[in-house]
């Protein structure tokens, strides 16, 4: 029943100050000379499409319809150490001088504004909360509001909006603070996780499951012979998708790949990146509501199986507001204890009715 489970939801306003705009003066250099290149080419004028507006048209749409069983709280910045256990000293010093600046980080319009240091220590500590919550048992499950995103950041790069990797500093502290053993990363983002698949790589404790529409999508991998190397071969999983994959595509590549991974990789903890960009709106793949809820109660039934229903949930993408805070409502609403849907094909019960209402016309008198 919904609100039978408890939920941490964590948000906090520090997210919010991560704001770059492509008109502010940036630091001179070769990388910004490039990116104006790149965006006076354009046919319409670009946007920062990764917004404070993102979180504020979540909680919104949460103070309007609040979910029961869910409650907030605010989250603490990782610390240098925390964030040093996924990404290298050089990557932390270069992108800490830039602290307090405009700057552009990556020419694929990765951008920081004065407040975005900040905001990006708190998303990961934001992700690093979470864990803690469902670990210690503070709550059954839980979800980060995380911006800036995490999934692309790889251990020496930011990269597509991302400056540091949140779903996996989270896992690198539940091993290493919680005794954490198997970590199964699940990423349902429309976007490959290139950073976090970098980061554990060679590393056979995090098993990384990913679906996403195929390269040459951004960010360009995840291709199906990606698997992982040395130590961590075969626990990196990647399902490339066509671009008009919908919910019966992705439930099946969980039900019939992720749920025996799960089952043979036995994790202690499930972390999913979540991201809202596979629904239709966002244009990257055709998912609907229903499908990312069903998803939901897949790794839920997943964590309840394996690992006392631990189960963390960190925000990634989304770029449509509507199917970004209708999506996250939908997760929340299964992940409090809600039934999970099983996804129609659209269309399939209106035409059903309309069979109905027209049939009768045909028949012979
Ligand atoms: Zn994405």
């Amino acid at each position: 029943m919904r609100g039978d489970r408890d939920v941490l939801v964590i948000h906090d306003e520090r997210m919010l100050a991560h704001n770059p705009a492509a008109s502010d003066p940036y630091l001179p250099g070769r990388l910004d000379r490039r990116v104006r290149e790149i965006l006076a080419g354009l046919a319409v004028q670009w946007n920062y499409p990764e917004h404070p507006g993102r979180l504020a048209a979540i909680t919104t749409l949460l103070d309007q319809e609040p979910v029961p069983g869910t409650r907030f709280q605010s989250a603490r910045p990782a610390s240098r150490e925390e964030l040093g256990r996924v990404h290298t000293a050089t990557h932390l010093r270069d992108v800490n001088k830039l602290r307090g600046q405009h700057a552009w980080l990556d020419v694929d319009t990765t951008a920081i504004s004065p407040g975005s240091l900040e905001a990006a220590e708190v998303a990961a500590g934001a992700a690093i909360l979470a864990v803690e919550a469902v670990v210690t048992g503070r709550s059954q499950h839980a979800f980060a509001l995380c911006r800036p995103p995490g999934h692309h950041a790889e251990t020496a790069r930011a990269r597509g909006f991302c400056l540091f990797n949140n779903v996996a500093v989270a896992a690198a502290h539940a091993q290493a603070e919680l005794g954490c053993e198997r970590v199964l990363i699940v990423d349902w983002d429309a976007h490959h996780g290139n950073g976090t698949q970098d980061i554990f790589w060679a590393s056979p404790d995090v098993l990384f499951f990913d679906t996403h529409r195929a390269s040459p999508f951004y960010p360009g991998s995840g291709d199906l012979e990606e698997i992982g190397a040395g130590l961590g071969e075969g626990t990196t999983v990647n399902v490339p998708l066509p671009a008009g994959a919908g919910d019966q595509a992705v439930i099946k590549a969980f039900e019939e790949i992720l749920v025996p991974a799960a089952d043979w990789f036995r994790p202690d903890l499930i972390l999913v990146s979540a991201g809202f960009d596979p629904h239709r709106l966002d244009l990257c793949l055709n998912m609907s509501y229903d499908g990312l809820a069903a998803l939901t109660g897949i790794v839920q039934r997943l964590a309840d199986q394996h690992c006392q229903g631990r189960l963390a949930l960190v925000l990634e993408g989304g770029y449509h507001l509507e199917s970004l805070a209708r999506g996250v409502h939908s997760v929340l609403g299964v992940l409090a204890g809600g039934e999970a849907p099983e996804p129609a094909e659209p269309g399939i019960d209106e035409v059903a009715a309309a069979t109905a209402f027209h049939l009768n016309a045909f028949k012979a008198l």
